[in-house]
């Protein structure tokens, strides 16, 4: 048989590899996401407080000149046409304007005057001193910062200075970032998708070992098992099942392979009875009467095989589960003496004395229980020799449970034949006892009987003393 490829039945869900590699893909993209913001984020905000930092040391430096060189023109003249304070390794551009107490331009940077007009500066009464970003008319960005400062020597007046960054730099810098950002996110996504993937693959290799290692076992290799291989982990739980069930399949297996060919051998001797038969009456003609003598022999055989195929059929029924008890509450010691009455004279020919001792009510169906008694007082009959006694007792356990006992002083079993009497066809040697009629499948009926009443059925023999089968059955409600 061709194996089924999951992918191949409508209806199933995608892969455990597939699920893997996408749940795989999309943590690994959020954290680079995430990661990616994060890095964006941080650069900017120490970008600005960079920019503030070197405003700041513009505007204290040129505060200090005030202080220091009494507002000296030329000295501030050099510091704002020349003075970058605070520079980095980027190329900033720092644009300082000082203004008098009534707003004129004392001295400002070139290229500042019809750049940045004196009133797009924050107002300075806050101290030490305010920024703001601003957009000149030539599209460049700015972050402008004004502040109070003294005039210096004797001159008691205030002068206002203004101080601007050019942030085209920085600007072009961000959105450079931003484009690497967002290639290294790209093949980042990318990477962790391939990576997902091959990662999903070889993680699910062994399941795809293991299912080639299951697919390798067929009818003939029952004995196989594929817990032998060092599996990972997980799976060495769902080799050990399945070991476990091989286990029992090969059991089952091996007993039904040895049913039928106990079925075939059983069947063989009354076939090959009644073809012997046949053919010496064939052999020449014959009186009606040893016809009949014949024919009554045959008949023997018939009734053997009829026997047998009745009993055959019933427990192929039971393993079915083609059979559901018709549990009811069943009077277990008036049905256990119907039937010593219909084996009494079949008892005291054998001399055999049979008996019922105690009484109770069990649930179980009353055809299967008849039954089960039957085979086990025909047992016990044919394995009591003269004088014995056969004993039924039932009784109700402590567990709630009755059970029902069938003793006898027979030959007994011996305690290597104990486990297997209820196997299919297992007979002791019948030469001990010339039981002929057997089957070798009463016992196997009892059993399957009991497993449909979810009893129990156990056995003690000793052997030249007896043998007790114990009956387990719920107690009527
Ligand atoms: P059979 O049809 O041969 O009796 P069973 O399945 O009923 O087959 O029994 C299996 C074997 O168990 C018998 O062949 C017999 O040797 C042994 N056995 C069953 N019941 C008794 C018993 N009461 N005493 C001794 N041996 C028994």
């Amino acid at each position: 048989m061709r194996p089924v490829r999951a992918s191949l039945i409508p209806g199933r869900s995608s892969s455990i590899a597939k699920r893997l590699a996408w749940f795989y893909t999309l943590a690994s993209s959020l954290l680079l996401i995430f990661a990616s913001v994060f890095l964006y984020w941080v650069l900017g905000v120490t970008l600005e407080k960079e920019d503030e930092r070197m405003l700041a040391n513009q505007i204290h430096e040129l505060k200090t000149i005030l202080q220091t060189q009494h507002g000296c023109a030329k000295a501030l003249e050099r510091e704002v046409t020349h003075g970058n304070a605070g520079m980095t390794s980027f190329q900033y551009h720092i644009y300082s304007r000082i203004l008098d107490d009534v707003g004129r331009t004392l001295v400002e940077s070139p290229g500042m005057e019809g750049e940045i007009p004196p009133l797009a500066f924050p107002a300075t009464n806050s101290t030490p001193y305010t920024s703001l970003k601003w957009r000149s008319a030539s599209g460049k960005t700015y972050l402008l910062a004004a502040s109070p400062a003294d005039a210096g020597g004797t001159d008691r007046t205030l002068r206002q200075i203004q101080v601007a960054l050019d942030g085209s730099l920085e600007d072009a810098l961000i959105s450079r970032y931003e484009r690497y950002l967002m290639v290294v996110l790209l093949i980042g996504i990318v990477a962790s998708a391939v990576i997902g993937i091959v990662a999903a693959r070889r993680g699910m290799q062994p399941l795809t070992d293991i299912t080639k290692a299951i697919e390798r076992i067929t009818a003939s290799q029952l004995h196989e098992r594929i817990n032998a291989v060092q599996w990972p982990q997980e799976l060495v739980v769902l080799a050990s099942a399945f070991d476990g069930m091989l286990d029992r399949l090969e059991d089952a297996f091996n007993r039904l392979s040895q049913f039928s060919a106990d079925l075939a051998h059983e069947l063989r001797t009354p076939i090959n009875n009644l073809r012997g038969e046949a053919e010496v009456a064939m052999s020449r003609p014959r009186g009606a009467s040893e016809y009949r003598d014949i024919l009554a022999s045959s008949l023997e055989e018939y009734e053997r095989l009829s026997r047998m195929t009745d009993s055959l059929l019933f427990l192929a029924k039971a393993d079915s589960t083609q059979t559901s008890p018709n549990f009811l509450p069943v009077d277990a010691g008036k049905e256990v003496a119907k039937i010593i009455n219909f084996y009494e004279a079949l008892a005291a020919d054998q001399g055999v004395h049979v008996l019922c001792e105690g009484n109770e009510t069990v649930q179980a169906d009353p055809t299967l229980f008849h039954r089960a008694i039957s085979n086990l007082l025909s047992n016990a009959l044919h394995y009591t020799p003269r004088g014995g006694k056969i004993v039924f007792s039932i009784q109700h356990e402590t567990n709630g449970t009755i059970q029902v006992v069938c003793s006898d002083t027979g030959i007994g079993i011996a305690p290597e034949h104990l486990p297997r009497i209820f196997d299919r066809f297992y007979r002791i040697d019948s030469s001990r006892h010339g039981h002929a009629e057997g089957t070798g499948l009463g016992l196997s009926i009892v059993k399957s009987i009991m497993h449909l009443h979810r009893g129990d059925l156990t056995v003690t023999s000793v052997v030249g003393e007896g043998t007790s089968f114990r009956l387990i059955f719920s107690a009527a409600t």
